[in-house]
């Protein structure tokens, strides 16, 4: 049986972990924290379609809508047929959900939950599994990702060359390089940029959604789930004036709070007509209080933050990269899924499905690698982050156009980082600025529509090909 190395301890990571251990093969999962992912901070929850009354058919179309027809159709589809294989694979670890949820864009109540911290018990169970099952956990940072001649013969950790006959890159996306988000700071996209700097390719690079509440706290940015404004809490400014519909999608209702602080407005959900806020939302309510925020009584100060990178390493359906033996799932990969906007919980759908699919593959394939001498090693630095962190926020982040997308790539040549993270921040102010339109997550104030000729993905080798 092959050796198998995944990079990563999400939902998709675990995932393929516990599947390919239980197919026999040799598993190392190499993590910076299980609790430590953006997987064990997801609240909402799984968007399934299994429902009396849903439909296959409703979601994908739903996703294709989200998406803005942006997305790869045969990718959605395979994606949320396989939906019931991922709620079968989740009851046979004991996982049980509490209840169904309408999230934006879905048009039925297929979010399954468990009182918004459904990520942190999806986490738990999985990671349980896959210890029981024999896998082995190796607590560190992939540094590099071992590759030589196109082939990929495993990972670097802590200066030490891992061999594997197949390495899965599942290490998230990279809202880390945003300067504002309630994710991971961990999650910088290091291996995705790797990936590309070795000879892979990334894909819809410039597709980053912004969630519209954040919130900026004394222990940090947290996340006030849209669920709050399902439940009725209103987006006000400081002088009380509503400007947006709450139920927007979330680009929308980022956007209008986002030019609104523009005009020096501070902005505030008010929640206070919420009767049972603290029962319905326990996690929220928990870290309001921390924070001297009583929500029945006080606004909630909110700003819009960085949450989700539609892009990554380019995969086909069965989650192969270009490199062979290279495998990347999970938001840390890009085949299509989510087009130009992601549907509220399609993310953890694919973080399963993804995970199930690669073991399948894998098993295919049968990858083999021999000794190999000398695999390029380079012990790079992470440098000046919180500058990479400026420019994509400042210059890539919610409102685009071309002037500021081509003064962050001039700011760019000036930092001193990590290569991997400026070919990435490369590529996102590059493709934003080669897409000419708005498109879902990417809002151009200059191409303020949607234009025909776009209606295609980008890919990025380095340059950005639109
Ligand atoms: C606050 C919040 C709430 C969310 N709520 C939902 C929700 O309700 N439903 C939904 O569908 N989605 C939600 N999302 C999105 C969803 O959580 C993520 O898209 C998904 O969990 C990604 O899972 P993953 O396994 O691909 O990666 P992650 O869960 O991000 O795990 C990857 C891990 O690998 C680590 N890593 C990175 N580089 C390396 C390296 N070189 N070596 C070792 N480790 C590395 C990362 O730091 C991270 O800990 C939410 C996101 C956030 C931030």
């Amino acid at each position: 049986m092959a050796s198998i190395g995944i990079v990563g301890g999400g939902i998709a990571g675990l995932t393929a972990a516990l599947a390919l251990a239980e197919r026999g093969h040799e598993v190392t999962l190499i993590h910076t924290g299980i609790k430590k992912t953006n997987s064990y901070l997801a609240q909402a929850g799984i968007a399934l379609p299994l429902l009396e009354g849903d439909s296959i058919k409703a979601h994908v179309i739903d996703t294709l809508r989200g998406g803005k027809y942006l997305n790869d159709e045969e990718v959605v589809w395979n994606v949320v047929s396989k939906a019931s294989e991922a709620y079968d694979f989740l009851l046979s670890l004991g996982m049980e959900f509490e209840t169904n949820e309408t999230e934006g864009g879905h048009s039925f109540p297929r979010v399954f939950t468990i009182k918004n911290e459904t990520g942190k018990h999806l986490t738990k169970i999985l990671y349980l599994h896959a210890k029981e099952r024999g896998v082995s956990f190796i607590k560190g940072v992939g540094e590099e990702l071992a590759i030589k001649h196109g082939k990929a013969y495993g990972v670097f950790v802590n200066g030490e060359f891992l061999k594997f006959d197949a390495t899965v890159v599942a290490s998230g996306g990279f809202t880390g390089l945003f300067k504002y988000t309630a994710g991971s700071p961990m999650n910088l996209g290091t291996l995705i940029g790797d990936a590309v700097l070795k000879g892979a390719f990334a894909r819809d690079l410039e597709f980053v959604q912004f969630h519209p509440t954040g919130f900026m706290g004394k222990e940090g940015v947290k996340l006030i789930s849209e669920a709050v404004r399902g439940a009725g809490a209103k987006l006000v400014t400081e002088d009380g004036e509503r400007f947006v519909n709450e139920l927007s999608t979330r680009d929308i209702v980022a956007r209008a709070i986002y030019l609104k602080m523009q005009e020096g407005k501070r902005v505030f959900l008010d929640a206070t007509g919420i009767g049972d806020f603290k029962k319905k939302f326990p996690q929220i309510y928990a870290f309001l209080r921390k924070e001297g925020i009583d929500p029945s009584r006080d606004l909630i100060q909110v700003s819009p933050i960085a949450h989700y990178t539609i892009g990554g390493i380019a995969v086909d359906l069965w989650y192969r990269s270009s490199i062979k033996n290279l495998y990347a799932i999970g938001e840390a990969a890009s085949n299509g899924f989510h087009g130009a906007n992601r549907l509220a919980s399609n993310s953890l759908l694919e973080c399963i499905v993804s995970g199930l699919e690669v073991a399948r593959t894998i098993a295919r394939d049968k990858p083999r690698v021999r000794e190999v001498k000398d695999p390029p090693y380079h012990g790079y630095e992470t440098g000046d982050v919180e500058s990479l962190r400026r420019i994509l926020w400042e210059h890539a982040g919610i409102v685009r156009n071309a002037k500021s997308l081509r003064e962050g790539l001039k700011k760019l040549e000036g930092v001193e980082a990590d290569p991997r993270l400026k070919l990435l921040a490369k590529g996102v102010l590059e493709c934003a600025l080669a897409r000419e339109e708005s498109r879902g997550a990417h809002y151009r104030e200059d191409f303020p529509l949607m234009r025909k000729e776009f209606e295609r993905p980008s890919f990025f080798d380095g340059k950005c090909m639109l």
